[in-house]
């Protein structure tokens, strides 16, 4: 698509896409709200591909969810940002600091732009990502503000007017998945469930009742502690529903 009917495509959307539980909560919530709708996702080094495999298979059975998504969703781009081997070891090195060891120095703002970058390329306007302060397990580049300091960068920088969006930005676990029953119903919850990937260690060899995962790890532990939550919810409006009656 060329690039110059940028301005008069407002309803195209790019979405970071991992294969994890938050980014296809995202994934859904773009394809209920934008009438074209791609996807991106990045080999970076991670220790287990695991949700580069899950991805394919949500893209695949998202489709079944609503009938409207399957003519929304477009391509999927897969973009190679293997970290120089320096950095890589400065990291794992850094025992010094507070953050996770699964951490990359500011990995979302390469995302980001990168995505942008595909964005313009596609006319896309809109751009997507899971990023979440409230659950962000302190990466400074999950932050709000960080995010709508990059808006307004790439947007001086690539000469458009990019929007990104941040669904999840102030959503708990549970809310998130509070959002996704309220996109897709149950049938979306139980797909998130048992095809998404969070955990660190790359698992599933085990089903629990909030997925697959080793159920120890701390994306494992966040997950199913969100899950406890967003259950205990559903069943007291539940409990709610049957009383109003
Ligand atoms: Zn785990």
């Amino acid at each position: 698509m060329n690039p110059s009917s940028f301005i008069n495509e407002n309803r195209g959307a790019l979405v970071l896409f991992s294969g994890g539980q938050d980014s296809t909560t995202c994934l859904a919530w773009a394809l209920s709200r934008f009438s074209r709708v791609e996807t991106i996702g990045f080999f970076y080094g991670q220790r287990y591909a695991v949700e580069l495999t899950c991805r394919h298979i949500l893209r695949d059975r998202l489709l079944t969810v609503v009938p409207t998504w399957s003519t929304r969703l477009g391509p999927d781009h897969m973009v190679d940002l293997s970290l120089p081997e320096h950095i890589r070891n400065a990291v794992l090195a850094d025992q010094t600091n507070s953050l996770p060891t699964a951490f990359v120095p500011g990995r979302n703002l390469l995302f980001f732009t990168y995505a942008a970058a595909i964005a313009w390329s596609r006319a896309l306007r809109h751009l997507v990502g899971g990023m979440c302060e409230t659950d962000s397990s302190g990466y400074p580049d999950c932050r709000d503000d960080t995010l709508k300091a990059l808006q307004v960068t790439l947007n001086l920088g690539l000469a458009r007017q990019f929007v990104l969006h941040t669904p999840l930005m102030w959503r708990d676990k549970a809310a998130t998945w509070q959002l996704a029953e309220s996109l897709g119903g149950a049938v979306l919850v139980d797909l998130i469930r048992t095809h998404t990937h969070t955990c660190y260690s790359g698992d599933r060899s085990s089903l629990h009742d909030w997925g697959y995962g080793c159920g120890t790890c701390p994306a494992c532990c966040l997950r199913a502690t969100g899950w406890k939550h967003y259950i205990h919810i559903r069943k007291r409006r539940r409990t709610g529903h049957t009383l109003n009656e």
